[in-house]
């Protein structure tokens, strides 16, 4: 099924509204947006590019970079994002696994990529492009929602990261989808700062087009730059993961938002229970979602007010979304704990070349999400934790999310992170790794085994503590608990 060409469309519709909104003040109005992209598209044509070609992108959030993202879906070809905070083998496997003909880079690259074996023919940097000849081509008009957009990489938390391929389809049902729960309103301002090299950052993008409103487009990560935009700049919406959340609070104090900020989009992984009461005490619109790179960013999204008498749960799946849990097959019944299982047209139809991949994640256009939970009688979904990451002990199904949130309620435990080793007699045993948040080895073992007999069953009682300075993390500061197994592993030899 073919749509009018978004950007098109929008500059059609709004040509004088502001599209991008940059931290100096600047501000691009979808009409020059739109030409811009066209440009772009046209010195790429001329540099060779062509429709069905992969082109992978390695950059840090711009607007030169927002052009580029733009202008692929003039001239109908794939973009593989790639994320700047990985290695030189991480860009190489990605570009060679999503088997892609050009490299477009940002200046800042330059001396980073010249390691990687990518033809230097097939390789320019942003500006570089901006150097080149225009080629006139056919401005398409439409765009066929079937077609492959973008190309992202999983976090690579539990293993290899995938290629998730995501349609012209998906990201539009997406961007409609939240909208329909989120509401649009004519003031909207989304302020993006997350990278729009993931999911959670180009979903703002897309969103922006499709309603017509202004993106504040963040380059670099500053909390004092987010909280002055949002006290003063009339930000209704922002998407934060939560780390930022726990920093925008602080910068916060004592003083409130204006009531126009409506709504904190907050995704990409667990948040920790204290957390969301210390927003609600705030009066914080947090709005909790789930979702992950294979469902083009939030699929279930719960709502400020359900907030207030459901903390702690995801939510609902979006209007066109389904939920469902599953356990040996079987759709289990409310509050037992399952795999989630979702589904809608936001969801994609595949990894790129994972065909085994593929075989295990989808059944009847449901996907296996491999995260474990429960919904409530009411419909509300609970994430638990990583099937992968799940410990049993004794035959009792132990989640380390759960041991971990419960440490992290210590104001003396800045961080932790808990896995299962195996031990003869109950099978495996979940050990906790700390990062103090006061001075060194200040932390009492026992003081730590008391609060948590206080709120865990005995079989969730870390059976040994681990002192570090760091936990492991990944790009997306998503916690490496397969790290952690190894780290064991050499505690113990
Ligand atoms: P990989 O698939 O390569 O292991 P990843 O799953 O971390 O990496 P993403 O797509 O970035 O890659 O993240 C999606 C995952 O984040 C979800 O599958 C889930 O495990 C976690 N997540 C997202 N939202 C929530 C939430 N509200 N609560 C708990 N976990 C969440
Ligand atoms: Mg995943």
């Amino acid at each position: 099924m073919e749509i009018p060409h978004w950007l098109e469309k929008r500059a059609f519709l709004s040509p004088n509204q502001t599209a991008i909104q940059l931290t100096d003040g600047t501000t691009i109005s979808f009409a020059n947006l739109r030409q811009d992209a066209v440009t772009f598209a046209g010195k790429l044509i001329g540099c060779g590019v062509k429709c069905g070609d992969r082109i992978a992108l390695l950059s840090s959030n711009s607007y030169q970079m927002v052009v580029a993202i733009h202008a692929m879906t003039y001239i109908n070809c794939s973009v593989v994002l790639l994320n700047t905070r990985l290695s030189g083998t991480e860009w190489q496997f990605q570009y060679d696994d999503a088997a892609c003909t050009y490299l477009l880079y940002e200046d800042i690259y330059e001396a980073d990529i010249k390691n990687l074996t990518v033809s230097s023919r097939d390789t320019y940097s942003l500006t570089a492009i901006e150097k080149q000849k225009e080629t006139s081509f056919n401005i398409p008009t439409e765009m066929d929602l079937e077609q492959i957009f973008t190309i992202l990489y999983t976090s690579g938390t539990t293993g290899f990261p995938k290629g998730v391929q995501l349609t012209y389809g998906n990201h539009f049902w997406s961007a409609v989808s939240s909208a329909l729960n989120l509401g649009l309103h004519k003031q909207d301002r989304w302020l993006a700062t997350l990278p729009l090299f993931h999911v959670g950052g180009l979903s703002i993008l897309i969103r922006s087009t499709v309603y017509g409103i202004p993106v504040h487009l963040h380059t670099k990560y500053s909390k004092q730059a987010i909280h002055r935009d949002i006290m003063d700049q009339g930000i209704t919406i922002v998407s934060v993961v939560t780390v930022m959340l726990e920093e925008l609070l602080g910068e916060l104090g004592e003083q409130n938002y204006p009531s126009s900020m409506r709504c904190m989009l907050l995704g990409g992984g667990p948040v920790p229970r204290p957390l969301l009461e210390k927003c609600k005490k705030k009066g914080v619109p947090v709005f909790q979602t789930y979702g992950m790179t294979e469902t083009s960013s939030q699929i279930v999204t719960l709502s400020h007010e359900d907030a207030l008498h459901k903390l702690g749960s995801a939510g609902k799946a979006l209007f066109t979304a389904q939920v469902k849990i599953v356990k040996e097959g079987k759709k289990l019944e409310p509050n037992d704990i399952g795999e989630i299982m979702v589904k809608g047209p936001m969801v994609t139809r595949g990894y790129y070349k994972r065909e085994e991949a593929n075989k295990e994640a989808f059944q009847n256009g449901w996907l296996h999400t491999g995260d474990l939970g429960y919904l409530d009688e009411d419909g509300y979904l609970y994430v638990v934790d990583r099937r992968k990451d799940l410990i049993v002990s004794g035959g009792e199904n132990v989640y380390p999310a759960e041991i971990e949130s419960v440490l992290k309620e210590l104001d003396s435990v800045k961080d932790a992170g808990v896995v299962g080793i195996t031990d003869k007699k109950w099978g495996q045993v979940p050990v906790a790794f700390i990062v103090q948040a006061g001075s060194k080895h200040s932390q009492d073992i026992n003081q730590l085994k008391t609060f948590c007999k206080d709120r865990l069953a005995k079989y969730k009682i870390p059976k040994k503590f681990f002192f570090v300075d760091e936990l492991p993390r990944n790009a997306s500061k998503k916690l490496l608990r397969r790290e952690l197994l190894e780290w064991v592993k050499r505690e113990e030899d």
